[in-house]
């Protein structure tokens, strides 16, 4: 009857758009399949002669191919600092699109979290000498012991550490602190500086979130190191968080397993 035939044409245009709708997403993850790639790619040719690039620039700064005069210098320090930069955004796009492919392969061995705080505090210290912002390093005395990945811990720190710098006044405090819990070690990062508005802050560990204060101050930045963070520090079986608040300033947490106190030698 027509009723049939009205009822089979029906679920036959449901299936075609059901199969058209599959397509579609297949296609659509083969694209973001090949711009992982793509970035990927990219951001390992790139490094190679940047490395190159940095390298000549320092051997001629630190005079080795001669004495050179002042306004010289100034330059080849402008061409290293921005090269620096560059390198930065190409180890995270890195890292990002190991993330993204789920192969962020992370080393795991016994570590002292303070010495990751020490070398991330020692990358910022340079920039400091021109900025007019207490810095307060308070790490306990005995060892914060976790399992992990010193390198890419040190970049979480580094980054927390670079963003409070960087969000924060002159004439501000910026505090970074390690605590010892009983199965946890905590990293505190702590700004006076501009604040996130109470309503982005869900998004801070977003791939390329960036503050409305962020992009009104104009910032510089990319809005990938808090989204590689947060990786970094799940891979480890930690949490990272934030409170803030702004112009008053923002908090930064990371709570990590701590590994048992190495045993005591039995009496
Ligand atoms: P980037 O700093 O390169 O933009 P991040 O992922 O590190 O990327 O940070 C994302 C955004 O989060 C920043 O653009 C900024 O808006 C906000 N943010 C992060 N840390 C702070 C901070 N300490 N104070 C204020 N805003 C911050």
């Amino acid at each position: 009857s027509e009723d049939v035939t009205a009822r089979v044409q029906r679920q036959d245009a449901l299936l075609a758009a059901l199969l058209s709708e599959r397509e579609a997403v297949e296609r659509l993850e083969q694209a973001d399949r090949m711009k992982d790639a793509l970035v990927s790619t990219v951001s390992h040719e790139l490094r190679t002669p940047l490395t190159s690039v940095l390298g000549y620039a320092t051997m001629l700064a630190d005079g080795d191919l001669g004495e050179i005069p002042p306004l010289v210098a100034q330059t080849l320090e402008r061409i290293i600092n921005n090269g620096e930069r560059l390198r930065s955004l190409v180890e995270d796009l890195l890292v990002l699109s190991r993330v993204n492919a789920g192969q962020l392969d992370l080393a795991s061995e016994p570590l002292d979290l303070r010495d990751v705080v020490r070398s991330a505090y020692d990358v910022v210290a340079p920039q400091l000498e021109t900025r007019d912002l207490e810095v307060r390093v308070a790490l306990p005395d005995d060892e914060a012991l976790v399992d992990g990945d010193a390198g890419m811990l040190e970049r979480v720190v580094l980054n927390l550490l670079t963003n409070a710098l960087k969000f924060t006044h002159d004439g501000g405090q910026v505090d970074v602190s390690l605590r010892l819990e009983s199965d946890e070690v905590v990293i505190e990062v702590s700004d006076t500086g501009l604040g996130i508005p109470v309503d982005e802050q869900d998004q801070l560990f977003t791939q390329f979130f960036r503050s409305s204060i962020a992009k009104r101050e104009a910032i510089q930045g990319t809005g990938l190191g808090l989204s590689i963070a947060h990786a970094i520090v799940e891979q480890h079986g930690g949490v990272i968080g934030a409170t803030s608040e702004p112009s008053i300033g923002s908090t930064f947490l990371v709570v990590l397993p701590r590994l048992g106190v190495r045993a005591q030698q039995p009496a």
